[in-house]
């Protein structure tokens, strides 16, 4: 145990106690960075000297309230904007981008001062389920290092799994928050869409992107959240929605809560072991005072072709910016303007972002817009409308994260179609635009396994609670043995 084990609510109170310092707080964290991170290598860029000057600053409490996150380390995505910090969305393209702003979201926390200690690897653009799409390094899970940690957020979640820090920032398209958290036996929350404030936020698939929180359990995830949820005057897909107090939610009371399990989650193609785990976490549950019912959803089946046409249709789109006039990197050899442009894209782009511009691109294209796009947005309202059927009777619907454990490095990257389909569980949440979060339930072959949880939009309260009552009943505290725990 170091002091990095406490909670967020704990560190906090020994901050406000002066028990110990912010100083002492990001020494440690980038300490076990530095003792660590060259097994699992979560990070393109530690922010260290910068994090200890500010964590210096904040030495000197300010007298009155301190926020929760006061002086507590953090690592953001790296498709976040950090003013003055590189921000490389772990492409070849942006290798040099230093922005000129902050993501609001990251301003946020900002705001309540936490210390960033460095931005995380990723699959390039977001692109991925297992960090190896980066143009950088693989991240490697901290369960087993001959693992992926999942993607696209694999750093995120990979940091937090490994002690380095409480909590860090990703974003979930297609699963990239929650198939990562699940993976690595971390918490990991996609908000519902509109929640958090896109503005800042390197743009992958924009109708699904969203940011949200990963933490080592579901109350720094609630503090997390709470912290960067909120109306955003700079995204027009901004809610204005009121924010609960979320983590007032955490009251483990789901006497009589309604919850649906739908049988399509559970078919071919889940690992058996995987499935028993999340079939005992129902239990708990149940044992808690839940009413478990079966349901269906029954366009599930289409959810990965349709993500798969609408995601690349937008990215293709979004990506255009990257034509080496503006940002980042600019190929240097070309004979005119076009040249240039097929150069730098060429070069500075990597094989899955090329693939998802190119199946963009086809599915945009006059003669077939109608035939893919258009088909697969009608699909897309399918899909939202078998959820909100089952949401008229339930209150939340549970599930497996991903249908198995954390697959080995390379087992499937030669594969594109095996490595889509790992986000059979996730896609649909971000199809209909609803909150959903990963809870560790245990472990399958030594590995991690997640629980998802999915709720109406904007009942982020209650998925929390749930969670929350599961964990505090299940007693799990799952930790790899790299970041001193035992695997219990
Ligand atoms: N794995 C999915 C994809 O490759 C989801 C990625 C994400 O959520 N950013 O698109």
């Amino acid at each position: 145990m170091t002091i990095l084990d406490a909670s967020i609510r704990d560190l906090h109170t020994k901050i406000r106690d002066k028990e110990i310092k912010p100083s002492e707080l990001a020494e440690a964290a980038l300490q076990r960075i530095e003792e660590s991170d060259n097994k699992i290598k979560a990070y393109l860029t530690v922010t260290a000297e910068q994090a200890l000057a500010h964590a210096k600053k904040l030495d000197n409490l300010p007298d009155g309230e301190i926020p929760l996150l006061y002086g507590i380390p953090g690592a953001i995505k790296d498709n976040m904007c950090t003013e003055g910090i590189k921000t490389t969305c772990a492409s070849q393209i942006l290798a040099n981008y230093i922005p000129p702003y902050t993501a609001t979201a990251v301003k946020k926390l900002n705001e309540q001062n936490y210390v960033l200690a460095g931005k995380t690897n990723m699959d390039e653009f977001a692109m991925g389920s297992s960090n190896e799409n980066s143009s950088f390094f693989p991240t490697k899970n901290p369960w087993d290092p001959e693992r992926v940690p999942g993607g696209s957020s694999g750093g995120s979640a990979a940091t937090v799994a490994a002690g380095h820090v409480p909590f860090s920032l990703g974003s979930d398209t297609g699963g990239s928050i929650r198939q990562p958290a699940s993976y690595c036996g971390v918490v990991g929350m996609k908000p519902t869409y509109g929640l958090v404030s896109r503005f800042g936020l390197v743009a992958f698939a924009s109708s699904l992107d969203q940011i949200g929180p990963f933490a080592r359990n579901v109350e720094d995830t609630a503090a997390v959240l709470q912290a960067i949820a909120g109306y955003d005057k700079m995204d027009s897909t901004s809610a204005k929605v009121e924010i609960p107090n979320y983590l007032a939610a955490l009251n483990g009371d789901i006497k009589g809560l309604r919850i649906a399990i739908p049988e399509e989650y559970f078919a071919e193609g889940i690992d058996p072991e995987v499935a028993a785990r999340v079939k005992e976490a129902i239990k708990v549950l149940e044992s808690q005072g839940a009413i478990v019912e079966e349901v269906t959803l029954p366009h599930t089946k289409y959810a990965v072709a349709c993500y798969y046409l609408l995601a690349p249709a937008e990215a293709s789109s979004n990506l255009a910016r990257y034509d080496g006039v503006r940002y980042g990197v600019r190929a240097e050899d070309a004979e005119n303007l076009i040249d240039m442009y097929k150069k730098t894209r060429a070069q500075g782009f990597g094989a899955e972002v090329k693939r998802r511009i190119m199946l963009g691109t086809y599915a945009l294209s006059s003669g077939y817009y109608d035939a893919y796009y258009l088909r697969a947005q009608k699909v897309r309202t399918l899909i939202k409308q078998d959820f909100d059927k089952v949401f008229e009777k339930y209150d939340v619907v549970v599930s497996p994260t991903a249908p198995t454990v954390a697959f080995k490095s390379g087992e499937k990257s030669h594969d594109p179609m095996t490595m889509y389909l790992n986000d059979i569980y996730t896609i649909p949440v971000n199809l209909a635009g609803l909150p959903g979060i990963s809870v560790p339930c245990g472990l399958a072959h030594g590995m991690p396994v997640g629980l998802q949880i999915i709720g109406k939009a904007f009942s982020e309260s209650t998925i929390l609670k749930v969670a929350h009552a599961y964990e505090q009943q299940a007693k799990l505290n799952l930790r790899p043995a790299l970041a001193g725990g035992v695997r219990s």
